[in-house]
C-alpha cells in the first residue's frame, strides 16, 4: 500500500469508528454489562503475558517502517481549517481510537487466541518544557492541527496531551492494529514530534511501557490546550516576576543516585511528596525509613488535595522551620510536578542546602528498582493501569475484582475494610477528592444515593463537616467562604475533576428556577439562569 493510500485508510478507519452518542450508549450499556458477568468468574492470569519473549525493533526497523505524519502548513492553516479551527480552539479535540477492548473483550479473545498472538498496548509517557522562547501561540496552533493529523494518520493512538505555550505534557496509548503494532506507534509518534520541533524534542526522555493488556489502551485521544503544564497558582511577586522560573529548577538526579541520597540521616534529609495526598496514600517512598525512623531520609506528605495546595503548605512558618539547613529531595510520579515545584521552592525558601528532584519520577525509578527499593506500595498513574505496585507492569487497572496485595493500610470510605482501588469516580462530599470504596459498598443499593455522605481520610482528620456545595468556593476552589458564620468546618480547598457534568447539571437544577438579571438580553449561551421565553440574538 502506497504512503496515500495508508492515510486514506486510518482516516476512513477513525470515521468508521465513530458511532453516534445514542449507538455509543447502548455499546457502553452492554459492554458493562457483560463485564459485569465475567468479572466474577474470569481472572486476569489468563491474560498474563510475561513469559513470551518479545523484541522491541531496532532504531533501523523502526525507521523502515516510519510513514511520517505531513506536518500542516501556516497557509493551509488559514486557508482550509479557520472555521473548524475557531470551533476547536482553545477547546479540547476529542479523537476516538479505531481499535479498543474492554477487558471482558480481551478475555474473551484470550479464550480462541494463542497469547501471542493477542494484540496488546503499550504506554509512552513524557513531558518537554520549551525553555525561552516559549513557542508563539500560532505554533501551538499549528501543534494543535498537527496532533489532530497525527491521531487521523496513526489511529491506534488514545491518551491525554496537555499543550501549552511552554510545551508538552503527554500520557499516550496505543494498541496492536493491522496497519501498525503499538510499540510502533508510540516511537512513529515521537519521531513526528521531533519533525515538528528537533531542538525541543532532541532533549526529551521518553519513557515507554511496552506489551501491556490490551484494555489498558485509552478509547480515545484527547488534546486540552492549557495555559500551564502543571497549575500550581504561585503567588506572583511583587516586581511580576515568575515565582517559579525553570531556570531555578533543582538538581535532577537518576533513580540510582536518588535512590542512594534517600540513605542520608533523617537530620539532614527531607523527602517531599508533591503528589496529592490520595496518590500518596496508595504508596511513598518511606522504605528508607522502615528499620528506624531516623535510618533514613525523612518521608513528608505535604497533605495537598491538589497542587494548588503547595504553596500554601511551604509558605507555613512551620513548614519552613523543618527545611532549614537541609537537604530537600522532591518527587512526583513522572517528574513534571517537581519542575515548577521544585524552582518554587528555591525561589521561596532561602535557607534550604540543597533541593533535588527524582528524574522520570516514581514511574522511571520503579523501572530501575523493580523489586520497589525504598519506594512501599503502589504508583498511582494516570493511565488505565490505575495504579503499579513494583514488577508489576499492568497495574490494577481492568475489572472490579482484582486487585493485587498493597503494603500500605488504605481502607473504604465508608465500611473500613481494606481497600485500594479509587473505583466508580466515588469523591469526598467535602472536599471532591476520589474517595476509595470497596466493591462490596459499591454494590450494596443501600449505599448508591447520590447524596450519601463520603468524607476523605484529609476531612476525617481535620474535622470537616461542611459539604462542598454548601460552600462559596472563590479564586478557582482556592478560597472558601462559609455562608455563615457557624462552628462547623469547611475544607481548606476544593477539587473539581471528572463527573463535574453531574455538579454542572445539579447547578442547573437549582439556578433554573432563579431569574437572569441580564433577561432577555442574556448574551451566555450556557447561562444557568431563567430567562424569557424570547431570548434577543447577539
Ligand atoms: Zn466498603
Ligand atoms: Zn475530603
Ligand atoms: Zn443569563
Amino acid at each position: 500500500m502506497s504512503n496515500k493510500e495508508e492515510n486514506t485508510k486510518a482516516k476512513s478507519d477513525r470515521k468508521r469508528g465513530r458511532l453516534s452518542r445514542k449507538e455509543q450508549k447502548a455499546r457502553k450499556k452492554q459492554r458493562e454489562e457483560s463485564e459485569k458477568q465475567s468479572s466474577d468468574t474470569a481472572s486476569n492470569e489468563a491474560l498474563n503475558n510475561n513469559f513470551i519473549q518479545r523484541t522491541i525493533p531496532s532504531e533501523e526497523e523502526l525507521e523502515t517502517t516510519y510513514v511520517p505524519t505531513p506536518i500542516p502548513s501556516f497557509q493551509d492553516m488559514s486557508a482550509k481549517h479557520t472555521k473548524s479551527l475557531g470551533k476547536w480552539f482553545p477547546k479540547a479535540v476529542v479523537l476516538k481510537s479505531s481499535v479498543h477492548y474492554t477487558n471482558a473483550e480481551i478475555l474473551k479473545l484470550a479464550k480462541e487466541t494463542p497469547p501471542e498472538q493477542l494484540p496488546t498496548a503499550s504506554i509512552l509517557l513524557f513531558y518537554q518544557y520549551v525553555t525561552e522562547p516559549l513557542w508563539p501561540q500560532s505554533k501551538v496552533d499549528l501543534l494543535m492541527a498537527f496532533l489532530v493529523q497525527i491521531a487521523e494518520h496513526r489511529p491506534n493512538l488514545g491518551g491525554r496531551i496537555r499543550v501549552a505555550r511552554e510545551g508538552l505534557n503527554v500520557t499516550l496509548s496505543a494498541i496492536d492494529d493491522q496497519h501498525s503494532t503499538a510499540v510502533e506507534t508510540l516511537r512513529h509518534f515521537c519521531r513526528d514530534l521531533k519533525r515538528f520541533d528537533s531542538k525541543v524534542f532532541s532533549q526529551t526522555d521518553f519513557k515507554f511501557i511496552d506489551h501491556v493488556q490490551a484494555d489498558r489502551h485509552f478509547k480515545d485521544l484527547k488534546l486540552f490546550p492549557v495555559q500551564e503544564l502543571v497549575f500550581y497558582g504561585f503567588p506572583k511577586s511583587k516586581e511580576d516576576q515568575d515565582p517559579a522560573p525553570l531556570e531555578k529548577t533543582g538538581v535532577h538526579l537518576p533513580p540510582a543516585d536518588f535512590h542512594k541520597m534517600l540513605e542520608q540521616d533523617s537530620s539532614s534529609t527531607v523527602v517531599i511528596d508533591v503528589r496529592n495526598h490520595y496518590e500518596a496514600a496508595l504508596g511513598r517512598f518511606d522504605g528508607q525509613q522502615a528499620e528506624a525512623p531516623t535510618a533514613g531520609a525523612e518521608y513528608i506528605d505535604p497533605k495537598m488535595r491538589k497542587s494548588t495546595d503547595f504553596a500554601k503548605w511551604l509558605n507555613k512558618k512551620e513548614t519552613q522551620e523543618k527545611l532549614q539547613d537541609k537537604n530537600v529531595m522532591l518527587f512526583c510520579t513522572g517528574g513534571v510536578r517537581c519542575e515548577r515545584a521544585s524552582a518554587y521552592l528555591r525561589n521561596t525558601v532561602t535557607n534550604v542546602k540543597g533541593v533535588f528532584q527524582l528524574q522520570g519520577g516514581v514511574e522511571k525509578y520503579l523501572q530501575e528498582f523493580p523489586t520497589g527499593g525504598y519506594f512501599r506500595g503502589k504508583n498511582f498513574v494516570f493511565d488505565k493501569r490505575e495504579a503499579c505496585g513494583a514488577g508489576d507492569r499492568d497495574g490494577d487497572g481492568g475489572v472490579l475484582g482484582h486487585s493485587n496485595s498493597s503494603t500500605t493500610e488504605t481502607k473504604c470510605c465508608l465500611c473500613e475494610k481494606p481497600w485500594d482501588r479509587y473505583l466508580g469516580k466515588k469523591k469526598c462530599s467535602m472536599c471532591g477528592v476520589p474517595v476509595l470504596m470497596c466493591d462490596k459498598c459499591m454494590s450494596s443499593k443501600s449505599k448508591k444515593d447520590d447524596n450519601l455522605l463520603l468524607r476523605c481520610p484529609l476531612c476525617v482528620e481535620e474535622g470537616v463537616t461542611v459539604r462542598a456545595e454548601d460552600v462559596e468556593w472563590t479564586n478557582n476552589g482556592m478560597d472558601s467562604i462559609l455562608p455563615d458564620a457557624t462552628s462547623n468546618k469547611a475544607a481548606p480547598s476544593v477539587l473539581k475533576w471528572g463527573g463535574g457534568h453531574a455538579a454542572i447539571k445539579k447547578d442547573k437544577r437549582r439556578f433554573q428556577k432563579v431569574q437572569c438579571r441580564f433577561g432577555a438580553e442574556c448574551a451566555r449561551k450556557d447561562c444557568f439562569f431563567m430567562h424569557p421565553k424570547e431570548r434577543i440574538k447577539l
